[in-house]
C-alpha cells in the first residue's frame, strides 16, 4: 500500500446519552491503538460534540454528522462548520446515506457543503454509495462515479488533500449486510483509478478511501486486508468496546 494512514470513523448518529456517551469516551481513552499508525474520529450526536471533545483523549479527533453549506443565518435546526471548529471538531461526514436518502439531500447539495467546510477549515469525510436496486442493476460504478462528479466539479484539486472518502453500500449500513473484501476493494479500486484519470495520480496514491457498513470486530481484519481499503467508517460498533478491535484492524 502506499503511504496512507489507516483511517477508522466512528459515528454515533443519534444515539446515546451523557451517560453512556462518558462511558464510551473511557473506553476510549482507555483502548490501545497507536495514533502514528491509525488516526481515528469519533462523531457524536451535535449537542455532545463539545463535551466529547472536551473529555476524549487528544490522539483522537472530534467530527460532525453533517453541517450547512453557510457560516450563520436563517437556517432553523442547522449548525455551521465555523460553529463546529468553535467546539473543537476537526472533521466533518457530509453524504452519510441517511442524509441522502432520509432526508432527501442531493449530489448537489452535498457538493456545496463538501465545498464549504472545507473551505471553512474542516475535513470532511465524504461518503458515497449505491442502493441495492442499483447494485443489482449493475449500476454501482456510474452511481459512486456520479457523486465523486459532483465534489470534483465543486472543489479545488488542493483540498482533496482534506478529504477522505468513504464508500458505504447503502444496503450494507446498520443491515448486518456487509460487502465482502473483494465487493468492497472493486468499488475502492475502480475509484482509484477515477482520481488517478481525473484528479491526479499523486491524489490517486495518497487519498484514503475507507469501507463503511456493517463492519464488527469480526470482518475487519480480512476488510483490512484488501490493497485499497485504507480503513473504515463505522456504525453500530463503534458504540461499543469492539470499535477499539477495528481501530487495531490493521495491525
Ligand atoms: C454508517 O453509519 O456509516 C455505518 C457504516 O453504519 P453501520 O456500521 O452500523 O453499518
Amino acid at each position: 500500500m502506499a503511504s496512507r494512514k489507516f483511517f477508522v470513523g466512528g459515528n454515533w448518529k443519534m444515539n446515546g446519552d451523557r451517560e453512556s456517551i462518558g462511558s464510551l469516551v473511557q473506553v476510549l481513552n482507555n483502548g490501545e491503538f497507536n495514533p502514528t499508525e491509525t488516526e481515528v474520529v469519533v462523531a457524536p450526536p451535535m449537542l455532545y460534540v463539545g463535551l466529547v471533545q472536551q473529555s476524549l483523549r487528544p490522539e483522537i479527533a472530534v467530527s460532525v454528522q453533517t453541517c450547512h453549506a453557510a457560516a450563520k443565518g436563517a437556517f432553523t435546526g442547522e449548525i455551521s462548520p465555523q460553529m463546529a471548529l468553535d467546539v473543537g471538531a476537526q472533521w466533518a461526514i457530509i453524504g452519510h446515506s441517511e442524509r441522502r436518502n432520509v432526508f432527501g439531500e442531493s449530489d448537489a447539495l452535498i457538493a456545496q457543503k463538501v465545498k464549504f467546510a472545507l473551505e471553512s477549515g474542516l475535513k470532511v469525510m465524504f461518503c458515497i454509495g449505491e442502493l441495492l436496486e442499483q447494485r443489482e442493476a449493475g449500476l454501482t460504478s456510474e452511481v459512486v462515479i456520479r457523486q465523486m462528479e459532483e465534489v470534483r466539479n465543486a472543489i479545488s484539486l488542493a483540498a482533496w488533500q482534506n478529504v477522505v472518502v468513504a464508500y458505504e453500500p447503502v444496503w450494507a449500513i446498520g443491515t448486518g449486510k456487509t460487502a465482502t473484501p473483494e465487493q468492497a476493494q472493486e468499488v475502492h479500486h475502480q475509484l482509484r483509478e477515477w482520481m488517478a484519470a481525473q484528479l491526479s495520480a499523486e491524489l490517486a496514491s495518497v487519498t484514503r478511501i475507507i469501507y463503511g457498513g456493517s463492519v464488527n470486530a469480526n470482518n475487519c481484519r480480512d476488510l483490512a486486508k484488501q490493497e485499497d481499503i485504507d480503513g473504515f467508517l463505522v456504525g453500530g460498533a463503534s458504540l461499543k468496546p469492539d470499535f477499539i478491535t477495528i481501530i487495531n484492524a490493521q495491525s
